[in-house]
């Protein structure tokens, strides 16, 4: 069996690609600096 998972739980950024920060909860699949720009939409509060 050869897992394609090389990072981390293959949880990548959707938007920019990196495996830093990424937010999964909401379906997001997105760092937090590209939350920062969708985020907006969503009405979050600041992520800490
Ligand atoms: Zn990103």
């Amino acid at each position: 069996m050869v897992k394609k998972t090389s990072i981390l739980n293959g949880v990548r950024c959707r938007r920019c690609g990196t495996n830093r920060g990424v937010i999964r909860a909401y379906g997001l699949d997105i760092c937090r600096r590209c939350f920062r720009d969708v985020g907006t939409d969503l009405h979050f509060k600041k992520y800490t």
